[in-house]
């Protein structure tokens, strides 16, 4: 299958044309070589078989991209790393009391499905990096299994000490769920999908609709990414042969308790026996029963796991087109190619939009074209495990992505519907100029035009009420007033991670969606090519859209004299950002007050139910007035520097002499960096970056200007005072460099 393909694609790419001189016509002959029935074949083969990390097939999958790489007269190579990674060797899970019934093991085969019948080297469910182990337990249902949830025990006295704790799914990172509960006392966790999330509170199961059915599993991994990501035993440094690996015991990413994910089928044979209290209101999901917590002894489950925990190879495949005029300023683009079993969303739906690309810039290269900088694709091993492919990279190449890196541009998941963009905002002009010139294939009106309308038509649906804070708000204005919409931070869950927040390198994350149904069967084996062509983007049409709008990023950003990227943007986000903070510490001040009059008038009492005891809110600390002045400084700079660069720039731009431009183009290059806090972020000092980090308690979601915010959110009053000196600092570097390239531009 994959052979066929290798030679019809050399075959359809040996037309020569002349290069087209002007950018608009080079667009137009990138997009005439993207192929939406490329992607749909490309798809169906590498989605064949399983393809997890030591799989034989995401080996093959790996050398055919290679293939096509060489193919279209790329420069390519694989790039191999020895990780540990866990697989299963026997899981079980099993009700033992008040009746046993065996839950658990492999979803099965669909007749509308079918790679479900493929299994032959599968993994069972299950979540890597969790701590194996044999336990017999009673249950508490801790809802999502964040700290707010077991604040919400903790009042009705319920402990999941010694006890295995079940979560479902959402709102949260998936990891954080074993780590709290292991934190707690817990001797083991299950996490399962609630239908209310991904279920039939979405829409129809699969096969009639996408959503997940009651005998699908969510795996996934539930190392710390939140402390570093990349492999749990090479904290910082690359897994490259004879690199010393950490014991699994020293290593502070890998948990200690068995976990296993579950069924909603299965979790509702747990739910429905358990005694205890009704759960509060905010516990109660998509299942027909009444959500009780247990922890009354009622039940008792069997929980084991049992992993080969040898090193397995990753095979990222890296691959150049050198640049002609500026060879060392690279422009980078990645998506990864591992998944959890077929993994046709994710992540082959990105991987396949991005082998498009690389196959029109090679046609334009035939053409006589030739980047002006140099663009380096890479399709990623391992990121499902932990970005483990990505991670051990950036950190191998640490010192030469810190020199040539401009932009790190990932895909992932694609699927029908509307552009979603993140990353640093001094893109966000770019972006913005892309998707009006990106046409909507179920409509052609642009994509900009229909996210605008749908951002506006969503708000007036919901009132008017202009979305609420933050993001959504400024995305409502913006639709609103014709500005350029803004993209939001990036948190992590997908490649970008290490490049971004470790290494200070400037990143976007882009994706279609909304309207397919991927979410439903996200991380199971319905993650399937039937699943993809049916519910999630029919005959690949976003997956073209995806090629030719990363593609004009691309092209844009490697062949301008200078980057187009527009600092008063990223100026004006952090202002937004410390508003938010500024509200922030407001709101916990008057809610710190509020409480402590409450508890002082005994009104938690008289407002609970005599018969359902809840205990008041514990007392806390006040939140202090927090030290922002020199913050406040730090972006009211910012704005006048960006300001002034952008304007110089603007103005100069295309008269500027080679010297001065060369002088340039250094001093924006590695800008970035100086926002890295060099001690790093507080409990995780691999996370530098001042401005964007995963949230402590949200995983995959941003906390923005994380040192101070978090710091606030989780009362640490004199982190919150120290990073706000130390966030100013970085923005203050980070003024410095553009008041210099304004002196160059001037
Ligand atoms: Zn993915």
């Amino acid at each position: 299958m994959i052979r066929t393909i290798t030679l019809a694609a050399l075959l359809s790419s040996t037309a020569l044309a002349a290069a087209p001189a002007d950018p608009a016509a080079r667009e137009k002959a990138f997009d005439a070589s993207i192929s939406a029935a490329d992607q749909q074949a490309w798809l169906k083969a590498m989605a064949s078989a399983p393809n997890h990390v030591g799989s034989p097939h995401n080996k093959a999958n790996a050398e055919f991209i290679l293939s096509q790489f060489k193919a279209w007269g790329w420069q390519a190579k694989i790039e191999t790393f020895d990780v540990l990674y866990p697989t299963p060797l026997e899981t079980r899970v099993e009700l033992v009391a008040p009746e046993k019934i065996s839950l658990g093991g492999q979803e099965p085969t669909l007749p509308e499905d079918a790679t479900s019948a493929n299994l032959a080297g599968a993994l069972p469910p299950y979540v890597a990096f969790q701590g194996d182990g044999d336990v017999t337990a009673d249950v508490v249902y801790v809802n999502y299994g964040l700290p707010d949830d077991y604040k919400a025990l903790a009042a009705r006295g319920i402990s999941v000490k010694g006890k295995i704790a079940i979560a479902r799914y959402g709102r949260g990172w998936r990891g954080l769920k074993p780590k709290l509960a292991q934190e707690a006392g817990a001797v083991g966790c299950i996490i399962y999908s609630d239908p209310a999330q991904d279920g039939y509170g979405d829409n129809d199961v699969y096969p009639k609709g996408g959503a997940r059915p009651d005998f699908s599993v969510q795996r996934g991994s539930v190392a710390d990414m939140i402390t570093y990501p990349g492999d749990p035993t090479t904290p910082g440094y690359g897994s490259v042969p004879g690199a010393k690996h950490l014991s699994r015991a020293e290593a502070a990413t890998i948990l200690k308790i068995p976990t296993l994910p579950m069924s909603y089928g299965d979790a509702s044979k747990i739910l429905a026996r358990l005694g205890g209290p009704l759960a509060p209101p905010s516990f109660r999901g998509g299942l027909p029963l009444a959500y009780h917590t247990g922890g009354d002894g009622k039940v008792q489950v069997h929980l084991l796991v049992k992993s080969d925990w040898s090193l397995k190879t990753l095979y990222n495949v890296i691959a150049t087109m050198p640049g002609k005029d500026r060879p060392d300023e690279w422009v980078i683009r990645g998506n990864h190619h591992d998944g959890w079993v077929f993994g046709a969303a994710d992540p082959l739906s990105g991987n396949v939009a991005m082998l498009s690309e690389a196959k029109a810039l090679g046609a334009l290269a035939k053409t006589g074209w030739r980047p002006s900088r140099t663009i380096v694709y890479a399709s990623w091993d391992g990121e499902e495990p932990m970005l483990l492919g990505s991670t051990e990279w950036a950190e191998t190449h640490a010192d030469e992505l810190q020199k040539k890196a401009v932009l790190y541009i990932n895909t992932d998941s694609n699927s029908r519907g509307f552009l979603g963009a993140e990353g640093s905002q001094q893109w966000q002009h770019l972006v913005n100029q892309v998707a009006k010139d990106v046409v909507d294939p179920q409509t052609r009106a642009s994509v900009d035009a229909r996210l605008r309308a749908k951002l506006r038509a969503d708000d007036f649906a919901g009132g008017g009420g202009g979305g609420g804070d933050g993001l959504g708000a400024r995305a409502v204005s913006a639709a609103e007033k014709g500005d350029d919409l803004p993209i939001g931070p990036l948190g992590s869950g997908s490649d970008y991670s290490a490049l971004l927040q470790h290494l200070g390198v400037p990143a976007l994350n882009l994706g279609y969606g909304g309207e397919g149904q991927s979410f439903g069967n996200y991380h199971s084996i319905y993650d399937s090519y039937d699943h993809y062509i049916r519910f999630d983007d029919p005959g690949l049409a976003y997956g073209a859209v995806l090629s030719k709008t990363v593609g004009r990023l691309v092209l844009r950003v490697a062949d301008a004299p200078t980057p187009p990227a527009r600092y008063g943007d990223f100026a004006a986000t952090v202002r937004a950002y410390l508003t938010e903070v500024k509200a922030l510490a407001e709101a916990r001040r008057k809610g710190d007050e509020k409480r402590e009059a409450l508890r002082a008038g005994n009104a938690f009492a008289l407002a609970g139910d005599p018969l359902d005891p809840v205990a008041a809110p514990p007392a806390e600390v006040a939140t202090p007035v927090v030290e922002l002045a020199a913050l406040e400084n730090a972006v009211a700079r910012l704005e006048g520097s960006a300001r002034a660069f952008d304007k110089a720039l603007a103005a100069k731009d295309a008269t500027l002499a080679p010297a001065a431009r060369a002088q340039l183009n250094a001093l924006l290059r590695d800008i970035e960096q100086t926002l890295l806090i060099p001690e790093g972020l507080p409990f995780r000092p691999w996370y530098r970056h001042a401005i964007t980090a995963p949230g402590r308690f949200t995983g995959y979601g941003a906390k923005t200007l994380p040192g101070v915010r978090e710091a606030i959110e989780e009362r640490r009053f004199a982190d919150a005072n120290r990073y706000a000196g130390l966030t100013a600092a970085a923005l203050d570097r980070y003024s410095a460099r553009l008041e210099a390239a304004t002196a160059v531009v001037k």
